[in-house]
Protein backbone atom coordinates (compact mmCIF):
# COMPACT_ATOMS: atom_id res chain seq x y z
CA UNK A 1 0.00 0.00 0.00
CA UNK A 2 1.38 3.41 -1.28
CA UNK A 3 2.64 6.10 1.95
CA UNK A 4 -0.39 8.84 2.72
CA UNK A 5 0.29 12.25 2.34
CA UNK A 6 -2.47 14.79 4.04
CA UNK A 7 -3.08 18.42 2.99
CA UNK A 8 -3.67 20.72 5.90
CA UNK A 9 -5.62 23.00 3.01
CA UNK A 10 -8.96 22.16 1.48
CA UNK A 11 -8.30 25.17 -1.53
CA UNK A 12 -8.98 23.01 -4.70
CA UNK A 13 -6.52 25.07 -6.60
CA UNK A 14 -3.83 23.85 -4.27
CA UNK A 15 -4.81 20.68 -3.83
CA UNK A 16 -4.99 19.53 -7.83
CA UNK A 17 -1.57 21.51 -8.14
CA UNK A 18 0.10 19.65 -5.05
CA UNK A 19 -1.38 16.23 -6.43
CA UNK A 20 -0.63 17.00 -9.98
CA UNK A 21 3.38 17.85 -8.89
CA UNK A 22 3.80 14.61 -6.77
CA UNK A 23 1.76 12.24 -9.33
CA UNK A 24 4.95 10.10 -9.90
CA UNK A 25 5.88 9.30 -6.41
CA UNK A 26 4.65 6.58 -4.36
CA UNK A 27 1.93 8.53 -1.85
CA UNK A 28 -1.92 8.62 -2.29
CA UNK A 29 -2.28 12.04 -1.39
CA UNK A 30 -5.51 13.40 0.16
CA UNK A 31 -6.97 16.55 1.35
CA UNK A 32 -7.82 16.73 4.96
CA UNK A 33 -11.10 17.42 3.86
CA UNK A 34 -11.68 13.57 2.83
CA UNK A 35 -10.46 12.29 6.09
CA UNK A 36 -13.43 15.04 7.80
CA UNK A 37 -11.26 17.87 8.92
CA UNK A 38 -12.98 19.98 6.92
CA UNK A 39 -13.42 22.64 10.06
CA UNK A 40 -9.63 22.14 10.77
CA UNK A 41 -7.86 25.51 11.25
CA UNK A 42 -4.82 26.98 13.17
CA UNK A 43 -4.48 30.76 14.54
CA UNK A 44 -1.50 31.61 11.61
CA UNK A 45 0.20 33.73 14.46
CA UNK A 46 3.73 33.15 13.48
CA UNK A 47 6.07 36.13 12.07
CA UNK A 48 7.52 33.71 10.15
CA UNK A 49 6.08 31.86 6.69
CA UNK A 50 7.77 28.78 7.81
CA UNK A 51 6.70 29.21 11.61
CA UNK A 52 2.87 29.30 10.26
CA UNK A 53 3.83 26.54 7.64
CA UNK A 54 4.85 24.54 10.46
CA UNK A 55 2.87 24.67 13.32
CA UNK A 56 -0.64 24.26 10.63
CA UNK A 57 1.97 21.21 9.55
CA UNK A 58 2.73 19.85 13.22
CA UNK A 59 -1.00 20.52 14.37
CA UNK A 60 -3.05 17.92 11.58
CA UNK A 61 -0.58 15.45 12.38
CA UNK A 62 -1.26 15.36 15.49
CA UNK A 63 -4.56 13.97 14.28
CA UNK A 64 -4.25 11.58 11.50
CA UNK A 65 -1.66 8.88 10.46
CA UNK A 66 0.54 9.42 8.03
CA UNK A 67 2.96 12.31 5.96
CA UNK A 68 1.60 15.63 6.53
CA UNK A 69 2.18 19.24 4.39
CA UNK A 70 1.17 22.77 4.51
CA UNK A 71 1.85 25.53 3.16
CA UNK A 72 2.03 29.48 3.89
CA UNK A 73 2.29 32.33 1.24
CA UNK A 74 2.67 35.43 1.08
CA UNK A 75 3.33 38.53 -1.19
CA UNK A 76 6.20 41.00 -0.60
CA UNK A 77 6.20 44.16 -2.09
CA UNK A 78 9.42 46.13 -2.17
CA UNK A 79 8.19 49.80 -2.09
CA UNK A 80 6.16 48.83 0.93
CA UNK A 81 9.32 47.04 3.04
CA UNK A 82 7.76 43.94 2.19
CA UNK A 83 4.06 44.60 3.02
CA UNK A 84 1.63 42.69 2.77
CA UNK A 85 3.87 39.68 3.47
CA UNK A 86 3.26 37.01 6.32
CA UNK A 87 0.00 39.20 6.47
CA UNK A 88 -0.64 39.30 3.24
CA UNK A 89 -4.29 36.92 4.00
CA UNK A 90 -5.52 39.84 6.53
CA UNK A 91 -4.05 42.90 4.59
CA UNK A 92 -7.25 44.90 4.85
CA UNK A 93 -8.43 43.46 8.14
CA UNK A 94 -10.56 40.61 9.16
CA UNK A 95 -13.02 38.77 7.90
CA UNK A 96 -10.63 38.69 5.28
CA UNK A 97 -11.09 39.67 1.88
CA UNK A 98 -9.01 39.36 -1.81
CA UNK A 99 -10.83 42.14 -3.15
CA UNK A 100 -10.19 44.98 -0.29
CA UNK A 101 -6.48 43.52 0.16
CA UNK A 102 -6.02 44.25 -3.59
CA UNK A 103 -8.00 47.54 -3.24
CA UNK A 104 -5.71 48.62 -0.56
CA UNK A 105 -2.41 47.66 -1.75
CA UNK A 106 -3.32 49.22 -5.08
CA UNK A 107 -4.04 52.41 -3.14
CA UNK A 108 -0.79 52.26 -0.97
CA UNK A 109 1.04 51.96 -4.18
CA UNK A 110 -0.88 54.80 -5.84
CA UNK A 111 2.16 56.98 -5.77
CA UNK A 112 4.97 54.66 -6.62
CA UNK A 113 6.41 54.47 -10.03
CA UNK A 114 6.49 51.19 -12.60
CA UNK A 115 9.97 50.15 -11.58
CA UNK A 116 9.60 50.60 -8.21
CA UNK A 117 6.67 48.37 -7.43
CA UNK A 118 8.85 45.25 -7.50
CA UNK A 119 6.92 42.55 -5.40
CA UNK A 120 7.74 38.69 -4.79
CA UNK A 121 5.63 35.61 -4.08
CA UNK A 122 6.94 33.44 -1.10
CA UNK A 123 5.99 30.02 -0.14
CA UNK A 124 7.21 27.73 2.35
CA UNK A 125 5.84 23.88 2.55
CA UNK A 126 6.06 22.46 5.78
CA UNK A 127 6.22 18.59 5.88
CA UNK A 128 5.99 16.48 9.22
CA UNK A 129 6.81 12.68 8.17
CA UNK A 130 5.11 9.87 10.10
CA UNK A 131 8.06 9.66 12.36
CA UNK A 132 7.81 13.50 13.36
CA UNK A 133 10.61 14.54 11.57
CA UNK A 134 10.04 17.77 9.88
CA UNK A 135 11.50 19.19 6.64
CA UNK A 136 10.51 22.62 4.74
CA UNK A 137 10.98 23.68 1.18
CA UNK A 138 10.52 27.42 -0.35
CA UNK A 139 9.86 29.02 -3.80
CA UNK A 140 9.28 32.60 -5.22
CA UNK A 141 8.20 34.11 -8.05
CA UNK A 142 9.23 37.54 -9.16
CA UNK A 143 7.33 40.43 -10.63
CA UNK A 144 5.83 43.97 -10.11
CA UNK A 145 2.25 45.12 -9.58
CA UNK A 146 0.72 46.81 -11.66
CA UNK A 147 -1.40 50.07 -11.72
CA UNK A 148 -5.03 47.86 -12.26
CA UNK A 149 -6.40 44.64 -12.07
CA UNK A 150 -5.81 42.44 -15.40
CA UNK A 151 -7.29 38.97 -16.11
CA UNK A 152 -10.10 36.88 -14.81
CA UNK A 153 -8.09 33.64 -13.21
CA UNK A 154 -6.82 32.67 -10.54
CA UNK A 155 -7.54 34.15 -6.94
CA UNK A 156 -6.23 36.43 -4.12
CA UNK A 157 -3.79 39.16 -5.46
CA UNK A 158 -3.05 37.58 -9.12
CA UNK A 159 -4.96 40.24 -11.00
CA UNK A 160 -1.99 42.73 -9.75
CA UNK A 161 1.18 40.60 -10.22
CA UNK A 162 2.58 40.79 -13.42
CA UNK A 163 5.44 38.09 -13.45
CA UNK A 164 8.69 38.59 -14.41
CA UNK A 165 8.63 35.28 -16.37
CA UNK A 166 5.39 35.65 -18.65
CA UNK A 167 4.99 39.59 -18.96
CA UNK A 168 1.18 38.72 -17.81
CA UNK A 169 -0.38 39.26 -14.70
CA UNK A 170 -0.77 35.45 -12.97
CA UNK A 171 -4.98 36.07 -13.76
CA UNK A 172 -4.46 36.39 -17.23
CA UNK A 173 -2.25 32.91 -17.52
CA UNK A 174 -4.51 29.63 -17.63
CA UNK A 175 -3.71 27.28 -14.43
CA UNK A 176 -1.28 25.26 -16.52
CA UNK A 177 0.66 28.59 -17.43
CA UNK A 178 0.67 29.72 -13.69
CA UNK A 179 1.44 25.88 -12.23
CA UNK A 180 4.82 26.00 -14.23
CA UNK A 181 6.29 29.32 -12.34
CA UNK A 182 4.26 29.99 -9.45
CA UNK A 183 6.09 29.95 -5.84
CA UNK A 184 3.97 27.35 -4.94
CA UNK A 185 5.28 25.26 -8.20
CA UNK A 186 8.79 26.05 -7.54
CA UNK A 187 8.50 24.98 -3.72
CA UNK A 188 6.70 22.13 -4.35
CA UNK A 189 9.32 20.88 -6.89
CA UNK A 190 12.13 21.51 -4.30
CA UNK A 191 10.18 19.93 -1.93
CA UNK A 192 9.79 16.94 -4.24
CA UNK A 193 13.51 17.13 -4.39
CA UNK A 194 14.17 16.63 -0.54
CA UNK A 195 11.33 14.05 -0.26
CA UNK A 196 13.30 11.91 -2.76
CA UNK A 197 16.06 12.25 -0.77
CA UNK A 198 14.14 10.75 2.26
CA UNK A 199 12.16 7.81 1.12
P1 LIG B 1 -2.23 31.43 2.00
O1 LIG B 1 -1.00 31.28 2.78
O2 LIG B 1 -2.29 30.49 0.83
O3 LIG B 1 -3.44 31.39 2.86
O4 LIG B 1 -2.24 32.85 1.29
C1 LIG B 1 -2.00 34.07 1.96
C2 LIG B 1 -2.51 35.22 1.09
O5 LIG B 1 -1.82 35.25 -0.16
C3 LIG B 1 -3.99 35.16 0.74
O6 LIG B 1 -4.48 36.48 0.71
C4 LIG B 1 -4.02 34.56 -0.64
O7 LIG B 1 -5.15 35.01 -1.37
C5 LIG B 1 -2.73 35.10 -1.23
N1 LIG B 1 -2.18 34.12 -2.18
C6 LIG B 1 -1.67 32.89 -1.87
N2 LIG B 1 -1.26 32.28 -2.98
C7 LIG B 1 -1.52 33.13 -4.01
C8 LIG B 1 -1.34 33.03 -5.42
O8 LIG B 1 -0.86 32.03 -5.97
N3 LIG B 1 -1.72 34.11 -6.13
C9 LIG B 1 -2.27 35.23 -5.59
N4 LIG B 1 -2.47 35.36 -4.28
C10 LIG B 1 -2.11 34.31 -3.50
Amino acid sequence: MSRRIILSSGNKHKVSEIKDILKDMPFEVISKDVLGYNDFDVEEDGTTLEENALKKAEELHKLTNGIVIADDTGLFVDALNGAPGVYSARYAGEPTSDKNNRELLLENLKDVPYEKRTAHFKTVIAVVLEDGSKMTAEGSAFGVIGFEEKGKNGFGYDSLFISDDSGKTFAEMTDEEKNKISHRARALQNLKKSLEERI
